[in-house]
C-alpha cells in the first residue's frame, strides 16, 4: 500500500510521492529546539513523531534526507546571556542546553538528523533571503532600521498568504495592534525579518546590508531549509501550533523570493507536503508550570521512567488527536512492553542460533498497512500486540520451530525499525555487577540449603527492581 497521509497544504489525505519518484528521495525538514531550557514533553512528543515519520519512510524504501535545525539565538536566549554572570559567548551559553537536548533525544531513541544547522552557523544565508525579499519590494526597513516583510506585496506580485490556515486579517489586526505600535511596521499583519539592535540586545547583533541588528525567528528556518534542501523539498513537519504565524510566515518568505519584482512570476513552491501534529495535554489539562503538570524528559526519568516508555506512551496515540499524558499511562506503557519482551525474549530463546525462513509473516504486511495510511499508529501497536498474544499461544502450544521463532523475530526486527522501542539484544543482556553479585549469592545460599538467606537476596533483588525466574536452563534475572 501506498504512503498516505493528512496534507495541511491541501486539507485532504494525499498519496506521498516523492519530487523525484525514481530517486526515492526525500527531504524532509523539521523545526528544531530553541536552546535556552531543557525540552518538555510536548515538544519531545513532536520530535517523536518526527523520527516516526522518517523511520517509516525509511521502512518503506525511501531515503531521507532529515533537516532539524537549532534556534540558538532569539529573544530568550538573548536575555538570558545577557543575565547570565559569565558571559563568554553565545555559543557557550547554548551549548549545556544544545547538549542536553540530544542526550534526552538519543535517551528516546530518536535518530540524529543527517543534519542539525545552527541559526546562528547561517546569517550569510538569511542575509541573502532577505536581500532578495528587498530587491522584489516585498520587503521594507522601518524607521528604527528593522525589516519587515510586506503581506500586502507578496500578494501584489502573486504570493500567496494563508495557504496552511484561514487568515482573518481583522483579527490579526486587534491581537497585534501593540506590537504594531512597538515596530512601527506598516501593516499589522506583517512580520519582522531582521532586528534592528537594541540597547538590551548587548554585544549580541550582526552586521547586515542595513545595519547592525539579528534575525527574526521566521527567517532562520527558510533560509536553512533552502540552503540545504533546495528551493523546494518534499515534507515540512511541526506541531500545529507552529502552522501560524511561524510556517505561513516560511512559505512567504521563500515563495516571496521566487517571484519577480515586475510581478507575473509563478512562485516556486516551497513544501509539497505539510504534516502538522497535535498538540499534547498533560493529566486533561494544558501543560504549564503554575499547576504542576509541567514535565521534561528528564524530569520523568528522574522518576525512574526509560526512554522506551515514555517514547512508547507519546507514541502510542494517532498524531492528529490530541493526547492526554498522565503518568499512569506510563505505567500502562511499562506493562505493555514487559509483555512484549516477555514474548520477546521466549522467542530468542527458542530461535538460539537457527536462520529465519526468509518469508515475511502478516505482521509486517498489518504493521505497514496501518502506518500507511495516514500513520495510524493505534492501528499499528494494535497488530503488534495481536502478534504478541498469537505468538505466546503457539509458544504455548509448542507449535514454532527453532526458525519459526527465528522468522517472527526477523518480523520483529522490521516493525522495531520504526517504533524502535526495544534495546537491541545486546542492552538487554547488560545485567548491572551489583545484580548479578546477589544473583550469584543466592545461589549460594540455595545451594547451602540457606532459604531464609536466599528469601532475603530475593528481596533485596526485588527492591533494586529485578526478580528471579527460575527455568529449565537456570535462573533468569528480569526487571519489574
Ligand atoms: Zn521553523
Amino acid at each position: 500500500m501506498d504512503l498516505q497521509f493528512f496534507n495541511t497544504l491541501s486539507r485532504r489525505i494525499e498519496t506521498f510521492e516523492p519530487s523525484e519518484p525514481s530517486s526515492k528521495k526525500v527531504g524532509l525538514y523539521c523545526c528544531g529546539p530553541t536552546v535556552y531550557d531543557f525540552a518538555h514533553i510536548g515538544n519531545f512528543r513532536t520530535f517523536l513523531f518526527v523520527d516516526m515519520v522518517r523511520r517509516f519512510l525509511e521502512f518503506k524504501g525511501f531515503e531521507v534526507n532529515h533537516v532539524m535545525n537549532i534556534t540558538d539565538v532569539d529573544d530568550k536566549i538573548i536575555h538570558g546571556f545577557n543575565a547570565s554572570p559569565e558571559k563568554t559567548s553565545l555559543r557557550d551559553y547554548t551549548a549545556p542546553y544544545e547538549k542536553a537536548f540530544f542526550e534526552d533525544f538519543d535517551q528516546l531513541n530518536c535518530l540524529r538528523p543527517t543534519s542539525i544547522p545552527r541559526a546562528t552557523d547561517y546569517i550569510p544565508q538569511m542575509l541573502e533571503l532577505i536581500g532578495k525579499l528587498m530587491e522584489n519590494g516585498i520587503a521594507y526597513q522601518t524607521p528604527d532600521g528593522s525589516i519587515f516583510f510586506s503581506i500586502q506585496r507578496y500578494i501584489a506580485l502573486g504570493g500567496k498568504y494563508g495557504q496552511l490556515v484561514k487568515i482573518n486579517f481583522d483579527e490579526i489586526r486587534v491581537g497585534e495592534r501593540i506590537k504594531s505600535d512597538e515596530y512601527e511596521k506598516e501593516n499589522v499583519a506583517d512580520f519582522v525579518l531582521w532586528k534592528a539592535r537594541v540597547p538590551s540586545d548587548g554585544e549580541l547583533f550582526w552586521p547586515s546590508p542595513w545595519g547592525e541588528g539579528r534575525p527574526g525567528w521566521h527567517i532562520e528556518c527558510s533560509a536553512m531549509s533552502r540552503h540545504i534542501l533546495g528551493k523546494s523539498f518534499d515534507i515540512h513537519l511541526g506541531g500545529e501550533d507552529l502552522a501560524f504565524p511561524h510556517h505561513e510566515d516560511e512559505i512567504a518568505q521563500s515563495e516571496g523570493s521566487t517571484l519577480c519584482k515586475e510581478g507575473g512570476c509563478k512562485p516556486t513552491p516551497f513544501v509539497r507536503y505539510w504534516l502538522h501534529f497535535s498538540h499534547l495535554l498533560v493529566e486533561g489539562k494544558k501543560m504549564s508550570k503554575s499547576l504542576g503538570n509541567f514535565y521534561t524528559v528528564r524530569d520523568l526519568f528522574q522518576k525512574g521512567y526509560s526512554g522506551r516508555e515514555v517514547r512508547y506512551l507519546l507514541l502510542s496515540a494517532h498524531y492528529r488527536e490530541s493526547f492526554n499524558f498522565t503518568l499512569e499511562g506510563l505505567n500502562g506503557a511499562r506493562t505493555a512492553l514487559a509483555r512484549l519482551d516477555e514474548c520477546l525474549f521466549k522467542l530468542r530463546e527458542l530461535a538460539g542460533t537457527a536462520e529465519p525462513p526468509g518469508k515475511q509473516s502478516a505482521l509486517v504486511q498489518s504493521f505497514d498497512d496501518a502506518l500507511s495510511d495516514d500513520f495510524n499508529l493505534s492501528a499499528g501497536w494494535a497488530a503488534l500486540f495481536d502478534w504478541v498474544r498469537q505468538t505466546n499461544k503457539q509458544i504455548a502450544e509448542e507449535k514454532l520451530s527453532p526458525a519459526d521463532a527465528a522468522g517472527l523475530l526477523a518480523d520483529w526486527a522490521r516493525v522495531d525499525s520504526v517504533l524502535a522501542v526495544c534495546p537491541q539484544k545486546k542492552e538487554e543482556e547488560e545485567v548491572p555487577t551489583e545484580i548479578t553479585d546477589l544473583l550469584e549469592a543466592r545461589q549460594a545460599a540455595r545451594k547451602a540449603k540457606d532459604f531464609a538467606r536466599s528469601d532475603a537476596i530475593r528481596d533485596e533483588l526485588k527492591s533494586k527492581g529485578w526478580v528471579i525466574e527460575d527455568t529449565p536452563k537456570g535462573p533468569r534475572l528480569k526487571r519489574i
